[in-house]
Formats: structure tokens, C-alpha cells, sequence
């Protein structure tokens, strides 16, 4: 419990005065989080450096944990890019000093990986100045290279010590790397989630009708040609419009008449069997289509519909009404396509609505 405390506190002392809408929180609290780690990685260095009888190792040591210290402080005063600059400006520094006091077998130069790792991350950078600093940051890595290959170290360490100083690098290098990551991958992370999400919604006002919640005539389309083509059992299709739909919305208002669209639908999608495609073909026309099923199966089943949606009693305010729908029903004969069969139906349900309405034409 205490120590969540701890972490909880540290955090939030991390993340203070991110709030400056023009700056990047995420990059001032890396930049933060990379200072920190290089004063606990002074700290193990001293640790380490011990049994080494070196004043000048041991001053080199203090200064970079108080200079990495200080500009961990400092950040809390100035501007991200500022201390973002610091940062990378104090490490270079401090690699070049390392390697050249202690030699390239304790490889500190490695430090240099981070730097370009986190100069990539950093997202207000232009490009050319991102390629200038890599090729800058190969340039010293190459220097400090050619300069350990002519030059001893000014300070010779035991293997044994040498070793160590590896591990602890090992574990430093992988920590500023795996956080560098994390801390900018999950932007990444949740704006593709994001984006699929938005994808999702997008298809989604594509192909459903807003009013109803049926599909629309585009996602019908897509659906009756790919069950036409792929049809090894009887498909029937009907096309049914509301009866004097016009003269409801005159007597009782486009609101009501709106009303009466969504119960339909909603009624479609009970009393229909549960594998037809319901959809809004356009204003108070409906395509219902059913696979697997022949024109008299869907007969008795537009049948029982026609009935239902007759049973209906709406509410037009000052009186209440009730509707009737007309239906082209045809089935499909495994030869005539799309148009021909769309146009059978609405021949149909022209048919039905010249012979007196609410019927149902097969
Ligand atoms: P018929 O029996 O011959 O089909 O007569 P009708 O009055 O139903 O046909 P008509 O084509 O004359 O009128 C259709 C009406 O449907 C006109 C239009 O205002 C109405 N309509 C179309 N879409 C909507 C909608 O989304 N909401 C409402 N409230 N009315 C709509
Ligand atoms: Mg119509
Ligand atoms: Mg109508």
C-alpha cells in the first residue's frame, strides 16, 4: 500500500505542469523519466565504481548525478524543448567523458541508441533534422570508436568491475528503450483502435438507415447479388409499399408518419422469419427478402405480416389509425438477374396497388 504511495507520488511529481496545451505532456514526462533513470544509473555507478581507487572516476560519477539532478529540476521552469535539448546535450557530453575516461569496454556508447530512439519519438522534430541527428549521433559513435582504438582509457578497471558496469548498462539501456516504447507506442496503439472503431461506425452509417435502423439500398444491393450468384435454393423477394402513406403524414403530421416507419420496421423484424433481410428500399418502400425459402412459404409469411401490420392501431393525437401495406412478391428462377427481378416486383406491387391495395400480388 505504501509503496503504490511511493510510485503514486513519484508519478504524479513526473507528470507536474504537463498541463502547456503547445507541448507534448507525454514527451516532457519521457524526457522526466529518462533524467531520473540517469541519476539512479550515477548512483549505481558510484556503487559500483567502489572498489576502483580513482578520485577522478569518482568525481566524474557525483557530477553526472548532480547534473542530471539538476536538469530534472530545471525542467519543472522551462519549456519541453528545452529541457528535452538539455537532456540530450548533458547525455552526449557524458558519453563522449565516459568513454573517453573509462574506455568503450564498459559501453556507455550505447547510450547513443537511446538518443536516437527517443530523437524519432519526439514528435515535433522535422524530418531533415531528425536525419541530421543520426548521422551526427554514427559520427561520434564512429569518433569515440577510431579514439578508443589510438587511446588508452584514462582510467584502467578490473575485468571484474568491467563486467559489472556491462550488466548495469545492460539493464539501463533496456529499461530507456522498453519505456521509450511503451510510453509512444500506446499513442499509436490507441489511435488505430481508434481509427477501426471510426471505420466500424462509418460502414455502419453506410449501410443502415438512420430512420429505421433497416439496411439501406446500398447494403442491400450487396447482399442480394452476393446471395443471387452464390443461390443453390430458393430465394424470394418482395417488394411492399404503404397504402395512401402521403395522405397519413397531410392528416396527421410528418412526425406521425415518421412514427409509423419505425414501428413497421420494428415489426418486420418480429413477425418475419428470423433469417430474412429486412431493409428500407427508399422513402415508404421495404425490400424483404428471404433465402432459402420458395414464393409460397414466403407467402404465408407475408401473409401473417399483412395481418399484423393491419392490427396495429397508431396514435394520429386528436384519433387513432391503422395501415395497410401492398406487396410484389416474386421468386427467383436461377436465370433473370438483379434488375429484372427487382423490376418483377415492383411490376407486382404495381399490380396490387391498380387492384386495390393492401394484397399481396404473387
Ligand atoms: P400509394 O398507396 O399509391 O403508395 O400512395 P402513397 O401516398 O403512399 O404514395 P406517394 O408516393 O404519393 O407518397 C409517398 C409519401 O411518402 C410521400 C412522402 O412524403 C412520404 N415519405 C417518404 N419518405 C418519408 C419519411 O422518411 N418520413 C415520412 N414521414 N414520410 C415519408
Ligand atoms: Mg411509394
Ligand atoms: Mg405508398
Amino acid at each position: 500500500m505504501k509503496e503504490t504511495n511511493i510510485f503514486n507520488k513519484l508519478y504524479k511529481l513526473i507528470c507536474k505542469d504537463t498541463g502547456d496545451r503547445n507541448e507534448s505532456a507525454k514527451l516532457i514526462i519521457v524526457t522526466r523519466l529518462l533524467m531520473l533513470t540517469m541519476v539512479a544509473y550515477s548512483f549505481f555507478n558510484i556503487v559500483l565504481f567502489q572498489p576502483v581507487a580513482s578520485t577522478k572516476g569518482r568525481i566524474f560519477f557525483y557530477v553526472s548525478m548532480i547534473v542530471f539532478l539538476g536538469i530534472f529540476v530545471w525542467s519543472y521552469y522551462q519549456r519541453t524543448f528545452v529541457s528535452y535539448c538539455m537532456l540530450n546535450l548533458c547525455m552526449l557530453v557524458w558519453v563522449v567523458v565516459n568513454v573517453r575516461i573509462f574506455g568503450w569496454n564498459i559501453g556507455v556508447q550505447t547510450f547513443i541508441f537511446v538518443l536516437l530512439f527517443f530523437c524519432f519519438f519526439a514528435k515535433y522534430r522535422q524530418e531533415h533534422f531528425k536525419i541530421a541527428y543520426v548521422l551526427a549521433l554514427l559520427a561520434l559513435r564512429l569518433y569515440l570508436f577510431f579514439y578508443c582504438q589510438n587511446n588508452n582509457p584514462g582510467i584502467s578497471i578490473p575485468e571484474d568491475v568491467i563486467n559489472r558496469f556491462q550488466l548495469l548498462n545492460s539493464f539501463a539501456i533496456f529499461w530507456s528503450m522498453s519505456m521509450l516504447a511503451y510510453f509512444f507506442s500506446t499513442d499509436t496503439q490507441a489511435l488505430e483502435g481508434k481509427l477501426i472503431e471510426y471505420n466500424q461506425q462509418l460502414k455502419m452509417q453506410a449501410s443502415i438507415d438512420p430512420l429505421t435502423s433497416l439496411h439501406n439500398r446500398r447494403s442491400t444491393l450487396e447482399y442480394l447479388e452476393g446471395l443471387l450468384t452464390s443461390a443453390e435454393h430458393s430465394v424470394s423477394i418482395c417488394l411492399c409499399d404503404i397504402d395512401f402513406f402521403k395522405r397519413i403524414n397531410d392528416t396527421y403530421g410528418h412526425n406521425v408518419g415518421d412514427i409509423v416507419l419505425q414501428k413497421l420496421a420494428s415489426t418486420f423484424t418480429e413477425a418475419l422469419p428470423s433469417g430474412s433481410f429486412i431493409s428500407r428500399w427508399g422513402g415508404e418502400e421495404f425490400l424483404l427478402i428471404f433465402p432459402d425459402t420458395n414464393g409460397d412459404e414466403a407467402k404465408i409469411s407475408l401473409e401473417t405480416l399483412r395481418q399484423k401490420i393491419k392490427e396495429i392501431v397508431f396514435d394520429g393525437g386528436s384519433e387513432t389509425f391503422s395501415i395497410s401495406l401492398t406487396y410484389g412478391l416474386v421468386e427467383y428462377d436461377f436465370q433473370s438477374n438483379l434488375t429484372a427481378i427487382l423490376k418483377e416486383a415492383d411490376d407486382k406491387l404495381y399490380l396490387g396497388k391498380e387492384s386495390g391495395r393492401d394484397r399481396i400480388v404473387f
